[in-house]
C-alpha cells in the first residue's frame, strides 16, 4: 500500500482512532484499549520504529471514496478495513461508543453490505466481542480467543439449504478441516 492510494484530500490529521481499536500482537496491545506509545488525536511517539503492521495500515476512509465523510473515524466512532480477497468488511467499533454501528446513518448502510455480499460478510469488533453479519443474519461470535478462527460456511455441504452461517472454531480444527 502506498500514500498515493489515499483519497485525496484526506489524512491521518487529528485522528489516533486505529491505534486503540485494533490489536497489535508485536506490541502485545489488545484490541480496544489505546496503545501506550499513542498520544491520542496527535500520533505515534515511537513513529520512526513502529511495528510494519501499524506502518502499513490505512482505514477504508482514507482509501475509499465511496465512503462519505460521515465515516471519518473521528466523527463515526469507527474504523474500516477491508480483506479483498474474502469480501469481509472489518468495522471495528471504539468501545466508548458501544452500538454506533446500530445507528443511522451507519446502520442502512452496513445493512446493505451484509445483503450483497456473495463471499463475505461484515464483521463487526465490538467490546470484547463480536459479530458477523450476512444478508439479514447476524451472528454473536463472542469473545474470540487468540487460538480461534473465524468460519464462513455457505451450506452447501450439508444440504441444509444452502444457508450462510459464520462462526468460531479452534485453529487446530480448523487446520485438519474439522
Ligand atoms: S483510523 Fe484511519 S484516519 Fe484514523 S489514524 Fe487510523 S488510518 Fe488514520
Ligand atoms: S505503535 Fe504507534 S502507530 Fe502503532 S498502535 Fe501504537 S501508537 Fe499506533
Amino acid at each position: 500500500m502506498t500514500p498515493a492510494a489515499v483519497v485525496p484530500g484526506r489524512s491521518c490529521e487529528n485522528c489516533t482512532l486505529c491505534c486503540k481499536v485494533l490489536g497489535i500482537p508485536e506490541l502485545a496491545k489488545p484490541r480496544g484499549q489505546e496503545c501506550t506509545f499513542c498520544d491520542t488525536g496527535r500520533g505515534c511517539t515511537i513513529y520512526g520504529r513502529r511495528p510494519e503492521v501499524c506502518a502499513e495500515f490505512y482505514c477504508s476512509f482514507l482509501l475509499s471514496p465511496a465512503l462519505g465523510e460521515e465515516w471519518k473515524p473521528t466523527t463515526s466512532h469507527m474504523v474500516l478495513g477491508y480483506i479483498a480477497d474474502a469480501d469481509v468488511i472489518i468495522i471495528y467499533t471504539d468501545p466508548d461508543h458501544p452500538g454506533v454501528w446500530r445507528q443511522e446513518p451507519y446502520l442502512a448502510r452496513v445493512k446493505k453490505w451484509a445483503r450483497t455480499t456473495d463471499t463475505g460478510y461484515v464483521l463487526i469488533w465490538e467490546g470484547k466481542g463480536a459479530l458477523a453479519l450476512h444478508g439479514e443474519d447476524e451472528f454473536d461470535l463472542g469473545a474470540l480467543r487468540d487460538d480461534q478462527v473465524i468460519v464462513r460456511d455457505d451450506g452447501r455441504g450439508d444440504g441444509i439449504g444452502n444457508k450462510t452461517t459464520v462462526y468460531v472454531v479452534d485453529r487446530d480444527a480448523a487446520a485438519r478441516g474439522e
